[in-house]
């Protein structure tokens, strides 16, 4: 019987949620984390909150109203705070319209966003006006709410025996709570400090985990030497049918340095949206294969995998190199040809989702590891690629190349991705004009479509980019829907076309082939083309609802035109005076990133909000910046001492964390 069943509240269907969210014991249960925390008395007046945040707010509900469109119930309240107000909306919770009630007062606790130019809360919990203390929210799992899930933990908590995961010295020297009450102090935090000092044990403790791996895997010198020249890669580099700029040429040469030795490459190549990482990746394929050795390719999306291998039966299947391509939305009985292609070595090289780290995927002699917009990863992600190629072989490390159009500043790379060389790609191919940026206020919308309109005439094509509603596939497909009706009417002599999460994989190839083709004027698109698209014909960019993306990301979208020789606009729809301004000023991808850093800091800055390891360590970092080096420190001085039991042990854990699946 499982243990988790001995919790009062835990019956069967409790325990079968549980389990298929992989909780198999009290203890992974406790260290399920809250993804956010409401204290009650942090609320705010409507004008101190920004756009892409989540706050409470003290209001009074002035009125309802409910409506269904598409099946789905919308339902929407103004509240107010004395002279302000603001609107709330709550997608696909039909009960809500009857709990609500005019002149009612509440606490709202949700996220601010901006819907074709209004601010708005979405789908806010509310609290009586009269709570207090701090409340944790949970993620949402299957027939377990938030609440319900706080009180296991809290059952949990009282039966639990924690073995301590950190050395006695340590916790004295920086007087961290222990384990147990560290945990206690993460789900039932009693004060803002209280947290803070849980968080900074746990951000320490994965800190100093992820370095003793890091460190303790960098002694080794066990990978297999690719020597590879430029003189072998002649073949593939005359295929491309460009030269490489001299950025490529410079760190492609540290790419073969790195190949050349037995000690396995660890290198990050940074280089702003359109630098040409792409063929960097596939020089390097490309020579492993030479030497016939297997190399892996991981991208974040299947869209972006899909292009990856397009390119692959471009630029290396006419030299004789066989790829192959692997992701969720492939067939069953795809799935297995292509893992027998990896296993028996026919294919050389493999591209694919994190379908290539999935259970039941062996490689005949992986050597190479790449992944591709690698801050949409977690380590744990790179860790598991690299397993795969030591399974392989008599145990040797693979190469390992990250690629990333993120500047990511020196310390958060450490912290991410531990012991990297760093290269970076300073120059775009030549020809790229500057991609002219305006920002664009609602009462303008006409012109743009007017500009759309003559665009097409000429032959142009545009893409036009929805925002996510809210952290749900269906909503931001919903979304797309209502922009693509809007665009349709307003231009019925086009070929207009759209692109949503919710489509199969097939279905988004076919429209991005259409619209790579030249067949479609304009593709309205959720964020699903954000990374790697490449279509050189397109050359407009609009963005719906801008400030509901931060900066760098839409840098990110802006890259997807500005690829051919014509110029290239970006409109984005917002009122002038935002922060976006920045855009319009500047083309520079390392200044923008460095201001959208600054401005939603280090979580959001990574991409989605993401939770477990990473995002702590993130966190730790933005809190004292001195915790990574003193991590690092330690870490050292624990691996000089590693024959002691007592370290031996601490070791052990740390090596079983890190090979562990990202949590969450
Ligand atoms: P990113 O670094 O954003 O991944 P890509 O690798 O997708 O950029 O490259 C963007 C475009 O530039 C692609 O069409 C690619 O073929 C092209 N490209 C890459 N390197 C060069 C070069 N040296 N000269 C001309 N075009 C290039
Ligand atoms: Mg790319």
């Amino acid at each position: 019987m499982s243990e988790l069943s001995r919790l009062k509240g835990v019956g069967k269907a409790r325990l079968e949620a549980l389990q298929g969210a992989g909780i198999a014991d009290a203890q992974a249960l406790i260290r399920c984390l809250p993804r956010e925390y409401v204290f009650f008395d942090e609320h705010r007046a409507f004008s101190a909150a920004r756009v892409g945040e989540k706050a409470l707010f003290r209001a009074k509900i002035l009125k309802f109203s409910q409506i269904f469109a598409r099946g789905l119930s919308i339902v929407r309240a103004t509240l107010s705070q004395g002279e302000e107000s603001l609107e709330a909306v709550w997608f696909n919770q039909p009960y809500i319209r009857a709990q609500l009630e005019q002149g009612a007062e509440w606490l709202f606790f949700g996220l601010l966003t901006i819907s074709q130019g209004k601010r708005q809360l979405v789908s806010p919990a509310r609290y009586p006006v009269s709570s207090e203390g701090v409340q944790p929210i949970y993620a949402p799992l299957k027939g377990i709410p938030s609440r319900t899930f706080g009180g296991l933990v809290q059952r949990a908590l009282e039966l639990a025996v924690f073995e301590e995961t950190l050395p006695a010295e340590l916790l004295r020297r920086y007087a961290f709570p222990a384990v147990g009450e560290c945990y206690r102090a993460m789900h039932f935090p009693a004060s803002r400090s209280e947290l803070q000092g849980a968080l900074a044990r746990l951000a320490f403790e994965d800190l100093l985990f992820f370095q003793l791996a890091v460190l303790g895997e960098a002694r080794a010198e066990d990978g297999a030497p690719l020597p590879v020249d430029e003189e072998s890669l002649k073949p593939f580099l005359n295929l491309l049918g460009f030269e490489l700029t001299r950025a490529q040429a410079r760190v492609l040469g540290e790419i073969l340095r790195d190949l050349g030795q037995k000690r396995p490459m660890a290198r990050l190549v940074e280089g702003d949206v359109g630098s040409g990482k792409t063929a960097l990746a596939f020089a390097a394929l490309y020579g492993c294969a030479q030497c016939g050795r297997q190399g892996a390719l991981m991208a974040p999306t299947e869209v972006l995998a899909g292009q990856h291998y397009e390119r692959a039966l471009e630029w290396l299947k006419p030299l004789g190199v066989e790829p192959v391509l692997l992701t969720g939305s492939l067939s069953a009985k795809e799935k297995k040809l292509a893992r027998e292609r990896l296993q028996s070595g026919a294919a050389r090289v493999a591209i694919g989702t994190h379908a290539l780290i999935s259970e039941g995927v062996e490689y005949q002699n992986l050597a190479l590891v790449i992944t591709d917009e690698q801050h949409r990863f977690g380590v744990n992600q790179r860790v598991r690629l690299s397993q795969k190629g030591r399974a392989g072989e008599a145990g040797r490390s693979p190469h390992v190349l990250v690629m990333s159009a993120t500047p990511i500043p020196r310390t958060m790379a450490l912290a991410l991705y531990g012991d990297l060389d760093i290269s970076v790609l300073d120059e775009l191919p030549p020809g790229r004009q500057r991609i002219l940026t305006r920002l664009v206020p609602e009462g303008k919308r006409e012109a743009l479509y007017g500009f759309l309109q003559r665009n097409a005439e000429e032959g142009g094509q545009a893409y036009v980019i929805c925002p996510l509603v809210e952290e749900s596939s269906a909503l931001d497909a919903a979304n797309a829907v209502s922009t693509y009706e809007r665009m349709k009417k307003a231009l019925p002599g086009l070929k207009i076309e759209l692109l949503h999460g919710r489509m199969s994989g097939q279905q988004k190839q076919e429209v991005l082939s259409r619209f790579a083709g030249g067949e479609v004027a304009i593709l309205v698109s959720t964020t699903v083309v954000e990374v790697g698209v490449n279509v050189p014909n397109a050359t407009i960019m609009v963005i719906e609802d801008a400030e509901r993306f931060g900066l760098a990301q839409l840098h990110q979208l802006r890259g997807r035109v500005g690829r051919g020789v014509k110029q290239s606009w970006c409109f984005l729809m917002a009122e002038g005076g935002s922060t976006l301004q920045l855009l319009v000023d500047s083309g520079d991808g390392f200044e923008i990133a460095q201001k959208d850093l600054e401005l939603r800091g280090p979580g959001e800055f990574m991409g989605q909000r993401q939770h477990g390891l990473i995002d702590r360590r993130l966190l730790a970092l933005m809190g004292d910046g001195r915790l990574l080096e003193r991590a690092r420190a330690e870490a050292e001085a624990l691996l000089m001492r590693r024959d002691e039991p007592e370290i031996r042990r601490i070791l052990e854990l740390a090596r079983a964390a890190a090979g562990e699946p990202a949590r969450n």
